[in-house]
């Protein structure tokens, strides 16, 4: 199929067992996911540009993060027909797009909406994306993941729970993911593949967001429904018939308020993905800014920092910031407050 895995190293066992891990993770990486092939759809035109486009953004986007993207061969990126997401993991994750770290394979429902089938796929492919390496059990001598990202897979024979596995700042990994996806998002509106269904989504939000304002919606409120809203299905349609319902702007408001909150109520609305891991991030990065003695000038500027880290795999000099603005110990001390049991993140959600 060509290209290399996307395991920079394998940790631990002899010089011979790591050869033949990196072996088994070759033959992984040559084939797609068997689990995935019997709801695969082929490919359209339009799907196989849309996956082009977004693998250059996103690897554009890594690179200024320090990273060094690996190529995600076509045949490994797979589309798939709605509801096999659930399908295939145990209706647990409600999500549409999935992805293996190790396996380096995506899967993505095939949805009517170019803007949320593109937004999905970004957000895999920053899973994807982030460095990568595996480990060889100490036990079981089987080759499992190591690091993905920011997270880190380990034993540490938590009291009680001898050789469970954790998954460490697994909850910090998915949140900055999430958060780089929102920033693809906000890229897609200049891109010609989606602009037109962006800019009927924005009008929208627009319309919807000063009928609250005249609804004098609570400030809070409104300030999360502006930063949370991702996109409607069928903008170009809702946003035809607002327009032609009334000349009058604030009619049309009033219209595109019954229309969201119809769509709402049928759980239509499609909102920014992982909220509470991306809250997390957002109350860290202040509360290090804030702490950092004028190191940083904003809380864009330690959100980098968690980036650079996601994608190089380098922990040394986040630890430090973390560790200098927090406090000794505070780095391994968010490594298990944001930690996880890995079986639960086998497939994720966006
Ligand atoms: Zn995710």
């Amino acid at each position: 199929m060509g290209g290399r895995n996307h395991s920079e190293r394998v940790i631990g066992g002899t010089p011979e067992e790591q050869r033949l891990a990196m072996e088994e993770l070759q033959g992984v990486f040559d084939e797609t996911d068997p689990k995935l092939v019997g709801y695969e759809v082929e490919k359209s035109t339009d799907e196989k540009a849309m996956i082009e486009k977004v693998e250059a953004i996103v690897d554009e986007m890594v690179e200024k993060w320090g990273g060094d993207p690996k190529p995600v061969p076509l045949k490994k990126i797979q589309v798939l027909k709605p509801g096999a997401v659930d399908a295939t993991s145990d209706g647990s994750y409600g999500g549409r797009g999935v992805h293996k770290p190790l396996r380096a394979n995506i899967g993505v429902e095939r949805t009517g909406s170019r803007v949320g089938f593109g937004s999905v796929l970004a957000h895999e492919l920053f899973h994807l994306k982030s460095y990568k390496s595996a480990q060889i059990d100490k036990w079981t001598k089987e080759v499992d993941l190591y690091r993905s990202g920011f997270s880190m897979i380990d034993r540490k024979n938590p009291p009680g729970e001898f050789g469970k596995k954790r998954e460490y700042f697994s909850d910090l990994e998915e949140g900055i993911v999430a958060e780089c996806a929102n920033r693809f998002f906000d890229r897609m509106k200049s891109e010609p593949l989606f602009e037109k269904e962006m800019a009927a989504n924005e009008k929208i939000k627009q319309w919807v967001l000063n009928a609250c304002r005249r609804r004098e919606m609570p400030k809070e409120k409104l300030r999360i429904l502006e930063r949370e809203w991702k996109y409607i299905p069928d903008a170009e349609k809702y946003a035809q018939q607002i327009e032609s319902f009334s000349e009058v702007e604030t009619e049309r408001e009033d219209f595109a308020w019954g229309t969201f909150s119809y769509l709402y109520e049928n759980n239509k609305v499609e909102i920014r993905e992982r909220y509470s891991q991306r809250n997390r991030l957002y109350q860290l990065c202040d509360e290090i800014c804030a702490k950092s003695g004028g190191r940083f000038v904003d809380s864009e500027a330690v959100f980098n920092e968690f980036a650079k880290a996601n994608f190089t795999g380098n922990y040394l000099t986040i630890g430090r910031v973390v560790d200098g603005a927090l406090g000794k110990g505070s780095f391994r001390r968010l490594a298990e407050e944001t930690s996880g049991d890995p079986r639960n993140n086998d497939a994720r959600k966006p």
